[in-house]
Protein backbone atom coordinates (compact mmCIF):
# COMPACT_ATOMS: atom_id res chain seq x y z
CA UNK A 1 0.00 0.00 0.00
CA UNK A 2 1.06 3.27 -0.99
CA UNK A 3 -0.04 6.31 1.61
CA UNK A 4 2.72 8.93 0.94
CA UNK A 5 1.64 9.65 -2.53
CA UNK A 6 -2.48 10.76 -1.94
CA UNK A 7 -3.26 14.10 -3.47
CA UNK A 8 -4.46 16.95 -1.19
CA UNK A 9 -6.87 18.35 -3.50
CA UNK A 10 -8.95 21.00 -1.67
CA UNK A 11 -12.22 19.05 -3.10
CA UNK A 12 -11.11 16.32 -1.12
CA UNK A 13 -10.69 18.28 1.57
CA UNK A 14 -13.75 20.19 1.88
CA UNK A 15 -15.59 16.43 1.05
CA UNK A 16 -13.92 14.96 4.26
CA UNK A 17 -14.87 17.91 6.47
CA UNK A 18 -18.30 17.70 5.31
CA UNK A 19 -18.57 14.04 6.51
CA UNK A 20 -16.90 14.89 9.48
CA UNK A 21 -19.68 17.73 9.33
CA UNK A 22 -22.91 15.13 9.01
CA UNK A 23 -21.17 12.75 11.32
CA UNK A 24 -21.10 15.62 14.28
CA UNK A 25 -24.24 17.74 13.90
CA UNK A 26 -26.80 15.39 15.09
CA UNK A 27 -24.39 14.81 18.61
CA UNK A 28 -25.44 18.67 18.85
CA UNK A 29 -22.36 18.85 21.53
CA UNK A 30 -19.84 19.21 19.17
CA UNK A 31 -17.16 21.55 20.49
CA UNK A 32 -18.60 21.84 23.86
CA UNK A 33 -16.43 22.12 27.12
CA UNK A 34 -15.85 18.62 28.74
CA UNK A 35 -16.11 18.30 32.46
CA UNK A 36 -14.12 16.45 34.48
CA UNK A 37 -16.16 15.77 38.06
CA UNK A 38 -14.06 15.93 40.81
CA UNK A 39 -12.45 12.96 43.61
CA UNK A 40 -15.01 11.31 45.29
CA UNK A 41 -14.52 9.00 47.93
CA UNK A 42 -18.32 8.52 48.64
CA UNK A 43 -20.46 5.92 46.87
CA UNK A 44 -23.66 7.60 45.16
CA UNK A 45 -25.59 5.50 47.29
CA UNK A 46 -24.10 7.47 49.76
CA UNK A 47 -24.82 10.82 48.42
CA UNK A 48 -28.60 9.16 48.43
CA UNK A 49 -28.85 8.55 51.98
CA UNK A 50 -27.19 12.40 53.08
CA UNK A 51 -29.61 13.78 50.84
CA UNK A 52 -32.51 11.89 51.68
CA UNK A 53 -31.77 12.91 55.34
CA UNK A 54 -30.99 16.34 55.03
CA UNK A 55 -34.65 16.04 53.12
CA UNK A 56 -36.39 15.09 56.05
CA UNK A 57 -34.71 17.82 58.04
CA UNK A 58 -35.58 20.62 55.15
CA UNK A 59 -39.05 19.30 55.38
CA UNK A 60 -39.28 19.66 58.72
CA UNK A 61 -38.15 22.84 58.65
CA UNK A 62 -39.40 24.74 56.18
CA UNK A 63 -43.34 25.58 54.59
CA UNK A 64 -43.71 23.02 51.72
CA UNK A 65 -45.65 24.90 49.34
CA UNK A 66 -49.08 22.16 48.99
CA UNK A 67 -50.54 23.65 45.55
CA UNK A 68 -51.47 21.02 42.57
CA UNK A 69 -51.05 23.60 39.84
CA UNK A 70 -47.42 25.32 40.93
CA UNK A 71 -45.78 21.85 41.60
CA UNK A 72 -46.99 20.09 38.54
CA UNK A 73 -45.49 22.83 37.05
CA UNK A 74 -42.12 22.76 38.47
CA UNK A 75 -42.00 19.06 38.67
CA UNK A 76 -42.54 19.19 34.89
CA UNK A 77 -39.31 21.77 34.07
CA UNK A 78 -37.33 19.63 36.37
CA UNK A 79 -38.26 16.15 35.14
CA UNK A 80 -37.06 17.65 31.62
CA UNK A 81 -34.00 19.21 32.57
CA UNK A 82 -33.21 15.92 34.61
CA UNK A 83 -33.31 13.53 31.62
CA UNK A 84 -31.57 15.93 29.53
CA UNK A 85 -28.60 15.38 32.43
CA UNK A 86 -25.57 13.67 29.69
CA UNK A 87 -25.48 9.50 30.79
CA UNK A 88 -22.36 9.98 31.82
CA UNK A 89 -23.43 11.83 34.51
CA UNK A 90 -26.37 10.25 35.24
CA UNK A 91 -26.89 7.86 38.12
CA UNK A 92 -29.14 5.14 38.24
CA UNK A 93 -29.68 5.23 42.12
CA UNK A 94 -30.44 9.36 41.96
CA UNK A 95 -33.95 10.69 42.10
CA UNK A 96 -34.70 13.89 40.99
CA UNK A 97 -37.72 15.39 42.76
CA UNK A 98 -39.15 19.19 43.11
CA UNK A 99 -41.09 20.71 45.24
CA UNK A 100 -41.66 24.56 46.28
CA UNK A 101 -40.72 26.19 49.34
CA UNK A 102 -43.45 28.93 50.45
CA UNK A 103 -40.75 31.17 50.97
CA UNK A 104 -40.19 34.99 49.85
CA UNK A 105 -36.14 34.83 49.33
CA UNK A 106 -34.74 34.08 45.96
CA UNK A 107 -33.21 31.02 46.91
CA UNK A 108 -32.92 27.43 45.30
CA UNK A 109 -31.02 24.40 46.67
CA UNK A 110 -30.73 20.79 45.47
CA UNK A 111 -29.45 18.01 48.02
CA UNK A 112 -27.30 15.03 47.19
CA UNK A 113 -28.63 12.58 45.06
CA UNK A 114 -31.74 14.46 44.00
CA UNK A 115 -34.08 16.33 45.67
CA UNK A 116 -34.55 19.70 44.98
CA UNK A 117 -36.32 22.33 46.15
CA UNK A 118 -37.05 25.73 44.57
CA UNK A 119 -38.62 28.97 46.90
CA UNK A 120 -41.71 30.77 45.68
CA UNK A 121 -39.37 33.92 45.63
CA UNK A 122 -37.23 32.49 42.60
CA UNK A 123 -40.20 31.55 40.50
CA UNK A 124 -41.46 34.72 40.99
CA UNK A 125 -38.12 36.99 40.31
CA UNK A 126 -37.45 35.16 36.86
CA UNK A 127 -38.57 36.92 33.95
CA UNK A 128 -39.36 33.57 31.93
CA UNK A 129 -39.96 29.95 32.30
CA UNK A 130 -35.84 29.67 30.59
CA UNK A 131 -34.42 31.79 33.82
CA UNK A 132 -36.42 29.26 36.10
CA UNK A 133 -35.28 26.38 34.22
CA UNK A 134 -31.48 28.08 34.18
CA UNK A 135 -31.52 28.16 38.05
CA UNK A 136 -32.48 24.38 38.32
CA UNK A 137 -30.13 22.93 35.78
CA UNK A 138 -27.84 24.76 37.76
CA UNK A 139 -28.50 23.05 40.60
CA UNK A 140 -29.35 19.30 38.85
CA UNK A 141 -25.38 20.10 37.80
CA UNK A 142 -24.37 19.84 41.57
CA UNK A 143 -26.14 16.71 42.05
CA UNK A 144 -24.92 15.00 38.94
CA UNK A 145 -21.56 15.62 39.71
CA UNK A 146 -22.02 15.14 43.25
CA UNK A 147 -20.17 17.71 44.32
CA UNK A 148 -21.47 17.52 48.48
CA UNK A 149 -20.10 14.41 48.97
CA UNK A 150 -17.22 15.76 46.66
CA UNK A 151 -16.85 18.55 49.18
CA UNK A 152 -16.35 15.97 51.97
CA UNK A 153 -14.09 14.34 50.33
CA UNK A 154 -12.02 17.32 50.04
CA UNK A 155 -12.31 18.16 53.48
CA UNK A 156 -10.97 14.88 54.14
CA UNK A 157 -13.82 13.89 56.34
CA UNK A 158 -13.60 10.18 57.90
CA UNK A 159 -16.03 7.58 56.14
CA UNK A 160 -17.24 6.85 59.61
CA UNK A 161 -18.46 10.14 59.80
CA UNK A 162 -21.46 10.22 57.22
CA UNK A 163 -24.27 11.28 59.26
CA UNK A 164 -22.47 13.95 60.15
CA UNK A 165 -21.60 14.68 57.13
CA UNK A 166 -25.26 14.58 55.81
CA UNK A 167 -26.04 16.78 59.05
CA UNK A 168 -22.90 19.31 57.26
CA UNK A 169 -24.34 19.10 53.89
CA UNK A 170 -27.68 19.88 55.15
CA UNK A 171 -26.66 22.27 57.57
CA UNK A 172 -24.25 24.29 55.24
CA UNK A 173 -27.50 24.54 52.35
CA UNK A 174 -29.93 25.49 55.55
CA UNK A 175 -27.05 27.39 57.48
CA UNK A 176 -27.54 30.44 55.23
CA UNK A 177 -30.85 30.57 55.11
CA UNK A 178 -32.31 29.55 58.31
CA UNK A 179 -29.68 31.09 60.30
CA UNK A 180 -27.98 28.73 62.64
CA UNK A 181 -30.83 28.28 64.73
CA UNK A 182 -28.91 25.48 66.47
CA UNK A 183 -25.77 27.10 66.98
CA UNK A 184 -28.07 29.98 68.95
CA UNK A 185 -29.69 27.71 70.82
CA UNK A 186 -26.03 26.16 72.34
CA UNK A 187 -25.02 23.34 70.08
CA UNK A 188 -22.14 24.71 68.73
CA UNK A 189 -21.95 23.45 64.74
CA UNK A 190 -19.23 20.74 64.71
CA UNK A 191 -19.03 20.54 60.93
CA UNK A 192 -19.10 24.05 59.64
CA UNK A 193 -16.63 23.72 56.89
CA UNK A 194 -18.94 23.18 54.20
CA UNK A 195 -20.53 26.50 53.75
CA UNK A 196 -20.68 27.07 50.00
CA UNK A 197 -19.41 25.59 46.91
CA UNK A 198 -16.43 26.33 45.76
CA UNK A 199 -15.31 28.21 42.64
CA UNK A 200 -14.67 25.47 40.42
CA UNK A 201 -17.53 23.41 41.91
CA UNK A 202 -19.58 26.36 40.68
CA UNK A 203 -17.75 26.91 37.42
CA UNK A 204 -18.65 23.12 36.26
CA UNK A 205 -22.37 23.50 37.26
CA UNK A 206 -22.30 26.52 35.00
CA UNK A 207 -20.64 24.56 32.41
CA UNK A 208 -22.72 21.70 33.00
CA UNK A 209 -26.00 23.57 33.43
CA UNK A 210 -25.76 25.14 30.30
CA UNK A 211 -25.20 21.93 28.34
CA UNK A 212 -28.20 20.63 29.98
CA UNK A 213 -30.23 23.33 28.94
CA UNK A 214 -29.47 23.27 25.79
CA UNK A 215 -30.28 19.32 25.55
CA UNK A 216 -33.51 20.44 27.19
CA UNK A 217 -34.48 22.64 24.35
CA UNK A 218 -33.68 25.58 26.63
CA UNK A 219 -31.80 28.39 25.26
CA UNK A 220 -28.69 28.12 27.55
CA UNK A 221 -27.87 32.11 27.95
CA UNK A 222 -31.05 32.55 30.23
CA UNK A 223 -29.10 30.56 32.65
CA UNK A 224 -26.90 33.36 32.38
CA UNK A 225 -29.69 35.82 32.42
CA UNK A 226 -31.00 34.28 35.79
CA UNK A 227 -28.11 35.35 37.61
CA UNK A 228 -28.52 39.17 36.38
CA UNK A 229 -32.20 38.75 37.21
CA UNK A 230 -31.08 37.29 40.80
CA UNK A 231 -28.35 40.22 41.05
CA UNK A 232 -30.76 42.76 40.40
CA UNK A 233 -33.70 41.65 42.12
CA UNK A 234 -31.55 40.71 45.57
CA UNK A 235 -30.51 44.16 45.60
CA UNK A 236 -34.26 45.79 45.25
CA UNK A 237 -34.67 44.31 49.46
CA UNK A 238 -36.34 41.49 48.77
CA UNK A 239 -34.07 39.92 50.98
CA UNK A 240 -30.58 38.94 51.08
CA UNK A 241 -28.61 37.55 47.97
CA UNK A 242 -29.20 34.02 49.64
CA UNK A 243 -28.73 31.90 46.34
CA UNK A 244 -25.37 34.10 45.63
CA UNK A 245 -24.12 33.28 48.97
CA UNK A 246 -23.96 29.23 48.68
CA UNK A 247 -23.04 29.80 44.51
CA UNK A 248 -20.37 32.07 44.88
CA UNK A 249 -19.45 33.74 41.29
CA UNK A 250 -16.44 32.34 39.83
CA UNK A 251 -15.81 35.34 38.20
CA UNK A 252 -16.95 36.23 34.87
CA UNK A 253 -19.85 34.18 35.18
CA UNK A 254 -21.96 35.76 32.88
CA UNK A 255 -20.10 35.82 29.95
CA UNK A 256 -18.56 32.22 30.53
CA UNK A 257 -21.83 30.95 30.51
CA UNK A 258 -22.80 32.96 27.19
CA UNK A 259 -19.40 31.63 25.86
CA UNK A 260 -20.64 28.37 26.77
CA UNK A 261 -23.73 28.49 24.68
CA UNK A 262 -22.12 29.85 21.69
CA UNK A 263 -20.77 26.16 21.23
CA UNK A 264 -24.03 24.88 21.69
CA UNK A 265 -26.82 24.19 19.54
CA UNK A 266 -30.21 23.87 20.71
CA UNK A 267 -33.05 22.15 18.31
CA UNK A 268 -35.91 24.70 16.96
CA UNK A 269 -36.65 27.65 18.93
CA UNK A 270 -35.51 27.51 22.34
CA UNK A 271 -38.75 27.72 25.23
CA UNK A 272 -38.17 30.67 26.78
CA UNK A 273 -41.51 32.65 28.36
CA UNK A 274 -44.52 29.96 28.21
CA UNK A 275 -47.94 31.05 29.02
CA UNK A 276 -47.81 27.89 31.41
CA UNK A 277 -45.02 30.24 33.38
CA UNK A 278 -46.81 33.29 33.70
CA UNK A 279 -50.19 31.93 34.72
CA UNK A 280 -47.93 30.32 37.49
CA UNK A 281 -46.17 33.08 38.29
CA UNK A 282 -49.76 35.46 38.64
CA UNK A 283 -51.14 32.34 40.51
CA UNK A 284 -48.07 32.61 43.36
CA UNK A 285 -48.65 36.39 43.20
CA UNK A 286 -52.37 36.03 44.18
CA UNK A 287 -51.57 33.80 46.99
CA UNK A 288 -50.41 36.87 49.04
CA UNK A 289 -46.88 37.47 51.28
CA UNK A 290 -44.89 34.76 51.70
CA UNK A 291 -42.99 34.36 54.50
CA UNK A 292 -39.26 34.97 54.61
CA UNK A 293 -36.86 32.71 55.62
CA UNK A 294 -35.70 34.32 58.80
CA UNK A 295 -39.28 34.68 59.91
CA UNK A 296 -39.46 31.06 59.28
CA UNK A 297 -36.74 30.09 61.06
CA UNK A 298 -37.82 32.46 63.69
CA UNK A 299 -41.33 30.65 64.26
CA UNK A 300 -41.11 27.30 62.94
CA UNK A 301 -42.87 26.49 59.64
CA UNK A 302 -45.73 25.38 61.70
CA UNK A 303 -47.35 28.66 62.06
CA UNK A 304 -45.45 30.91 59.46
CA UNK A 305 -48.05 33.53 59.63
CA UNK A 306 -47.62 34.02 63.52
CA UNK A 307 -43.81 35.97 62.24
CA UNK A 308 -43.09 39.20 63.55
CA UNK A 309 -40.15 41.05 65.26
CA UNK A 310 -37.83 40.17 68.04
CA UNK A 311 -40.16 38.57 70.77
CA UNK A 312 -39.12 37.79 74.43
CA UNK A 313 -40.24 34.27 75.76
CA UNK A 314 -43.58 35.53 77.87
CA UNK A 315 -43.22 32.76 79.99
CA UNK A 316 -46.12 31.79 80.11
CA UNK A 317 -46.05 28.21 78.91
CA UNK A 318 -48.71 25.68 78.63
CA UNK A 319 -48.02 22.64 80.58
CA UNK A 320 -47.16 19.12 78.32
CA UNK A 321 -50.06 17.43 76.88
CA UNK A 322 -49.62 13.68 78.15
CA UNK A 323 -50.72 13.22 74.86
CA UNK A 324 -48.02 12.14 72.38
CA UNK A 325 -47.23 12.30 68.79
CA UNK A 326 -43.81 10.97 67.00
CA UNK A 327 -41.08 12.42 65.25
CA UNK A 328 -38.73 10.71 62.73
CA UNK A 329 -35.06 12.23 62.76
CA UNK A 330 -33.79 10.97 59.07
CA UNK A 331 -33.52 6.82 59.07
CA UNK A 332 -31.31 7.89 62.49
CA UNK A 333 -33.77 7.73 65.70
CA UNK A 334 -37.96 8.10 66.42
CA UNK A 335 -38.90 10.26 69.70
CA UNK A 336 -42.10 10.83 70.91
CA UNK A 337 -42.88 14.23 72.07
CA UNK A 338 -46.14 15.84 74.03
CA UNK A 339 -48.38 16.54 70.93
CA UNK A 340 -48.30 20.61 71.82
CA UNK A 341 -45.09 20.92 71.27
CA UNK A 342 -43.98 22.50 68.25
CA UNK A 343 -40.54 21.56 66.38
CA UNK A 344 -38.57 24.47 65.66
CA UNK A 345 -35.80 25.13 63.12
CA UNK A 346 -32.19 23.23 63.89
CA UNK A 347 -29.69 22.95 61.31
CA UNK A 348 -26.87 20.39 61.55
CA UNK A 349 -28.87 17.84 62.19
CA UNK A 350 -30.46 18.50 65.52
CA UNK A 351 -34.18 19.55 65.96
CA UNK A 352 -35.50 21.52 69.46
CA UNK A 353 -39.16 21.09 70.98
CA UNK A 354 -40.49 23.62 72.29
CA UNK A 355 -44.37 24.52 73.73
CA UNK A 356 -45.83 28.04 72.63
CA UNK A 357 -44.14 30.86 74.56
CA UNK A 358 -41.10 29.00 75.47
CA UNK A 359 -38.96 30.79 73.18
CA UNK A 360 -38.05 33.93 71.15
CA UNK A 361 -35.51 36.39 70.18
CA UNK A 362 -33.35 38.20 72.04
CA UNK A 363 -30.36 40.33 70.19
CA UNK A 364 -31.53 38.08 67.29
CA UNK A 365 -30.39 34.54 68.91
CA UNK A 366 -32.90 32.49 69.34
CA UNK A 367 -33.45 31.86 73.33
CA UNK A 368 -35.49 28.73 74.76
CA UNK A 369 -37.09 28.53 78.37
CA UNK A 370 -38.60 24.96 78.15
CA UNK A 371 -38.28 21.87 75.85
CA UNK A 372 -35.66 19.56 74.77
CA UNK A 373 -33.10 19.59 72.20
CA UNK A 374 -32.46 16.37 70.48
CA UNK A 375 -29.87 15.42 67.79
CA UNK A 376 -26.18 14.04 66.54
CA UNK A 377 -22.95 15.57 67.22
CA UNK A 378 -20.14 13.83 65.97
CA UNK A 379 -18.06 12.65 68.31
CA UNK A 380 -14.36 13.35 69.25
CA UNK A 381 -13.78 9.76 70.76
CA UNK A 382 -15.66 6.44 70.74
CA UNK A 383 -15.51 5.86 74.54
CA UNK A 384 -18.88 7.43 75.25
CA UNK A 385 -17.49 9.40 78.51
CA UNK A 386 -15.12 10.96 76.42
CA UNK A 387 -17.17 12.20 73.87
CA UNK A 388 -19.67 13.34 76.42
CA UNK A 389 -16.98 15.14 77.65
CA UNK A 390 -15.84 16.82 74.82
CA UNK A 391 -19.98 17.89 73.48
CA UNK A 392 -20.20 19.14 76.97
CA UNK A 393 -17.01 21.06 76.60
CA UNK A 394 -17.83 22.97 73.17
CA UNK A 395 -21.45 23.42 75.00
CA UNK A 396 -20.65 25.12 78.16
CA UNK A 397 -17.63 27.37 76.32
CA UNK A 398 -20.61 28.89 74.20
CA UNK A 399 -22.74 29.75 77.24
CA UNK A 400 -20.25 31.22 80.10
CA UNK A 401 -23.29 31.18 82.40
CA UNK A 402 -23.46 27.03 81.69
CA UNK A 403 -21.92 25.27 84.62
CA UNK A 404 -21.34 21.06 85.23
CA UNK A 405 -23.42 20.34 88.79
CA UNK A 406 -21.94 17.13 90.06
CA UNK A 407 -20.93 14.41 87.99
CA UNK A 408 -22.49 11.76 85.44
CA UNK A 409 -24.81 9.54 86.46
CA UNK A 410 -25.07 6.55 84.23
CA UNK A 411 -28.73 4.81 82.36
CA UNK A 412 -30.06 3.57 79.34
CA UNK A 413 -31.29 5.50 75.74
CA UNK A 414 -32.83 2.53 73.64
CA UNK A 415 -31.15 -0.14 75.56
CA UNK A 416 -27.71 1.37 75.33
CA UNK A 417 -24.94 2.85 77.51
CA UNK A 418 -25.83 6.36 78.28
CA UNK A 419 -24.88 9.10 80.49
CA UNK A 420 -26.77 12.00 82.16
CA UNK A 421 -25.21 15.44 83.74
CA UNK A 422 -27.24 18.20 85.51
CA UNK A 423 -25.82 21.63 84.28
CA UNK A 424 -27.46 25.24 85.94
CA UNK A 425 -27.69 28.43 84.00
CA UNK A 426 -29.21 31.68 83.72
CA UNK A 427 -31.66 31.95 80.96
CA UNK A 428 -30.66 34.64 78.91
CA UNK A 429 -34.05 36.08 77.84
CA UNK A 430 -35.58 35.60 82.01
CA UNK A 431 -32.28 36.05 84.01
CA UNK A 432 -34.12 33.42 85.62
CA UNK A 433 -32.31 30.60 87.06
CA UNK A 434 -32.69 26.95 84.92
CA UNK A 435 -31.89 23.17 85.11
CA UNK A 436 -30.24 21.75 81.64
CA UNK A 437 -30.06 18.05 81.66
CA UNK A 438 -27.81 16.40 78.90
CA UNK A 439 -28.10 12.77 78.27
CA UNK A 440 -26.06 11.20 75.60
CA UNK A 441 -25.33 7.45 73.92
CA UNK A 442 -23.13 6.40 71.11
CA UNK A 443 -24.57 5.68 67.31
CA UNK A 444 -22.91 2.63 66.24
CA UNK A 445 -21.44 4.92 63.11
CA UNK A 446 -19.48 6.90 65.44
CA UNK A 447 -21.77 9.89 66.36
CA UNK A 448 -22.70 11.31 69.87
CA UNK A 449 -26.30 10.95 70.09
CA UNK A 450 -27.53 13.61 72.58
CA UNK A 451 -30.93 15.28 74.12
CA UNK A 452 -30.69 18.38 75.91
CA UNK A 453 -33.53 18.99 78.57
CA UNK A 454 -34.36 22.74 79.98
CA UNK A 455 -37.06 23.88 82.04
CA UNK A 456 -36.67 26.80 85.02
CA UNK A 457 -35.33 25.51 87.95
CA UNK A 458 -38.83 26.15 89.90
CA UNK A 459 -40.63 24.31 87.24
CA UNK A 460 -38.24 21.41 86.97
CA UNK A 461 -40.07 19.16 89.04
CA UNK A 462 -43.22 19.02 87.11
CA UNK A 463 -41.35 18.91 83.88
CA UNK A 464 -39.13 15.57 85.31
CA UNK A 465 -42.09 13.09 84.31
CA UNK A 466 -42.31 14.83 80.85
CA UNK A 467 -38.63 14.59 79.75
CA UNK A 468 -38.18 10.59 81.31
CA UNK A 469 -41.35 10.24 79.40
CA UNK A 470 -39.03 11.76 75.92
CA UNK A 471 -36.17 9.51 76.98
CA UNK A 472 -37.87 6.36 77.25
CA UNK A 473 -39.59 6.35 73.41
CA UNK A 474 -36.47 6.99 72.29
CA UNK A 475 -35.77 4.62 69.47
CA UNK A 476 -32.14 4.51 67.70
CA UNK A 477 -31.12 3.00 64.17
CA UNK A 478 -27.64 3.77 63.33
ZN1 LIG B 1 -23.84 26.54 42.40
Amino acid sequence: MRLSNQRHSPQRLVAWLMAVAIFVTPLTTFGQTPIKPPGNRYKPQDDVQAGRQAAAQVEQQMPILRDGDVTDYVQRIGQRLASAIPSQFQHPEFRYSFKVVNARDINAFALPGGPMYVNRGMIEAARSEGEMAGVMAHEISHVALRHGTAQATKAGSPKAQLPSIIGAIGGAILGGTLGNVAAQAGQLGSMAYITKYSREYETQADILGAQIMARAGYDPRDLANMFRTIERESGGGRGGPEWLSTHPNPGNRYERINQEAALLRVDRAPIQETAQFSRIQSRLRGMGRAPSMQEIAQNGQRNPQNSGPDRVPQGRVEYPSTRYRTYTGGDIFRVNVPDNWRELGGSEGSVTFAPEGAYGQVQGQTVFTHGVMVGVAQAASSNLQQATDGYINALTQGNPNLRPQGSYRRGEIAGRNALAIVLNNTNEATRRPEVVTVYTTMLRNGGLFYMIAFAPQAEQGAYQKTFQEILRTIQLNG
